[in-house]
């Protein structure tokens, strides 16, 4: 029988978007055997709403440059137009029924997205309207202690197995699972990349982003005040 179509989601500010990313949505393609991976940049993530963050159409261009030559990953743009509609349950909720059933969805997010997510509008309903995928990102602590017991039983600790045992585990699954994953372990963040762009350390900087965003962020002279 032919399996569902795989489609893994990935939310964020992208502020910019950066290496780190796409190297999570290109490793879990792989391991996951997703056959898109779909950017969903937030017009305005509701937990950022107090700092300044770059225009969503910046942040858009962006993307659409990080993944121009990577056929896996595209960008939805859900969230841009329907601005009044911030929170990722609708999203998802919007996703699971334009997709229809026989896409399999895996929401993605990393460790310290994960520590927060309770935080989250109806987080319970959210992690039940899909698969979920949690990241480690070093520097955050994985830990289930913030969430309902009923979720600890859904999670699929995958950290330290090869792929070949990874997708048995994730075949063998039925329903929403909670998928902990340490395949990508990477110390970039956005937080991180303006700031050396604000120091000037381009040097820095220009490696963390792909190329065509790096001579974007130059040629539109993104994060250069304080
Ligand atoms: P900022 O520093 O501005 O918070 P960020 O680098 O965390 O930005 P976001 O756009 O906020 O990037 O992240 C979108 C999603 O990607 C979040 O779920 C976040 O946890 C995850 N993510 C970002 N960077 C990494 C990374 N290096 N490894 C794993 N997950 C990451």
């Amino acid at each position: 029988m032919e399996r569902p179509t795989r489609i893994g989601l990935y939310g964020g500010t992208f502020d910019p978007v950066h290496v780190g990313h796409i190297a999570v949505a290109s490793g879990l393609s792989t391991i996951f055997e997703l056959d898109e991976v779909l950017f969903i940049p937030a017009f305005l993530a509701p937990h950022k709403r107090e700092s300044r963050v770059t225009p969503a159409l910046h942040r858009y261009a962006m993307l659409v440059l990080a993944t121009q030559c990577e056929s896996g990953l595209r960008i939805s743009a859900i969230e841009l137009n329907a601005p009044e509609r911030p929170y990722t349950v609708d999203t998802l909720s919007r996703m699971r029924d334009s997709l229809g059933k026989n896409a399999e969805l895996f929401f993605i997010m990393g460790a310290d997205s994960w520590s927060e997510i309770t935080s989250w509008r109806d987080s319970e309903r959210l992690l039940e309207l899909s698969n979920h995928i949690v990241v480690t990102r070093p520097g955050y602590e994985w830990d289930t202690d913030h969430v309902a017991p009923a979720i600890h039983q859904r999670v699929v600790d995958l950290r330290g197995h090869d792929v070949t045992r990874a997708r048995d585990e994730i075949g063998r699954n039925q329903g929403p699972r909670i998928y902990l994953t340490d395949a990508v372990n990477l110390d970039i963040s956005a937080t991180a990349i303006r700031q050396a762009v604000r120091d000037g350390r381009d040097e820095e900087w220009r490696s963390l982003v792909t190329a065509p965003v790096a001579d974007y962020i130059e040629k539109y002279q993104l994060y250069g005040e304080a």
